[in-house]
């Protein structure tokens, strides 16, 4: 069984395929076409990303299919997602999915992006609840308890700037270049973490709530203070990685979960992956190439739901910028 995910939430276009098997799912597929258009304005133009994902969309897909070795009448299902994210881009990939979909006569599933965020760890495990999840990405920092399948009980959040924000408007300023994360990432390895002190508690008021903002203004005084780039990215991504485990860690112990799900472009950090890994937590991180948005992960989602014998979305079903994952 293969399902087609789709994903145009914000500036990339990716096309993933999954098969589906008893003992199961694995990527057969994972395309992405990152816009370069919107490097001059110096941040995402919804309008423009809407018209080259329209543009792009068919390319990719054929592109992904190739990748698997498969035809289109190979396809047993199609995922799209539907919110949260740019509305006009996210209708691109919604009606292209549903137009698929119906063309192919195969079920249709409209996808939550942070739902596909989470599944993009099940192609390193079957994912069983419970399990406590971290989605750590460029639009939130979210604490969720997952007790059963399909249930997202919201554990707690950043107040203000997301993990994965903050490491963008950090190199930013340190002039480390875009995107944030993966040049911070290697700025940190020539650079000395004790350089620069970044105050605990980074935590918010409430009890697993995140606050960055705190470590970006620390960031921005350091920097006019003449800190070197490679010492600022050293020591903020230190100060942001231990406040994830720690809090975290006080979550799951809170919640009695062994296992964790740490996923988003964030995700992808190799320290915030070591101080994960050093824990006694039991912690599932996304394959390579799954971290940051891609299509793949939607079709994962849409796996699950096909396992989980849910009930095919309607062609009707709309995209929404804003729509929270917790309903429970
Ligand atoms: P959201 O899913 O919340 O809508 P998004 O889709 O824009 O946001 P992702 O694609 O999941 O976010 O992740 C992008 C973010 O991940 C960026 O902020 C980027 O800097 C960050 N990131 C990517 N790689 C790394 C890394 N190696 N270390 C730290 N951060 C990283
Ligand atoms: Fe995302």
């Amino acid at each position: 069984h293969y399902i087609l995910g789709i994903d145009t939430s914000c500036d990339d276009t990716g096309v993933g395929i999954v098969e589906l098997t008893p003992k199961g799912v694995h990527v057969r597929a994972n395309r992405i076409w990152t816009q370069a258009v919107h490097a001059q304005y110096g941040g995402v133009m919804p309008e423009l990303a809407s018209r080259e994902h329209v543009e792009r969309i068919d390319g990719v897909m054929q592109g992904a299919l190739a990748e698997a070795g498969l035809k289109v009448s190979d396809i047993g299902a199609v995922a799209a997602t539907s919110g949260p994210g740019l509305v006009g881009a996210l209708l691109v990939g919604l009606m292209y999915g549903k137009g698929l979909a119906q063309a192919l006569g195969v079920p249709f599933f409209a996808a939550h992006h942070l739902e596909g965020h989470i599944f993009a760890a099940a192609s390193e495990d079957n994912l069983p609840a419970p399990y406590l999840a971290l989605v750590v990405s460029g639009g939130h920092t979210h604490l969720f308890d997952v007790p059963e399948e399909g249930k997202y009980i919201l554990v707690g959040a950043t107040r203000d700037d997301a993990a994965g924000e903050a490491f963008d408007k950090i190199a930013r300023l340190a002039g480390l270049g875009y995107p944030g994360g993966p040049a911070i990432a290697e700025a940190a390895l020539r650079g000395d973490a004790n350089a620069v002190p970044f105050k605990e508690p980074l935590q918010g008021q409430k009890a697993f709530e995140f606050s960055f903002s705190g470590l970006k203004t620390a960031a921005l005084l350091a920097h006019r203070a003449g800190a070197k780039p490679e010492d600022l990215a050293a020591s903020f991504q230190r100060a942001a990685v231990h406040v994830l485990v720690k809090t975290t860690r006080r979550a799951a112990e809170a919640y009695g979960r062994q296992t964790v799900v740490v996923s988003g472009g964030v995700a992808a950090n190799t320290a915030l992956r070591e101080a994960f890994s050093a824990t006694n937590l039991r912690v599932v991180f996304p394959g390579k190439g799954l971290n940051t948005d891609n299509g793949a992960m939607i079709a994962l989602a849409g796996a699950a739901a096909l396992r989980a014998g849910r009930a095919p979305s309607p062609l009707a079903a709309g995209a929404s910028a804003y729509a929270p994952l917790a309903n429970g």
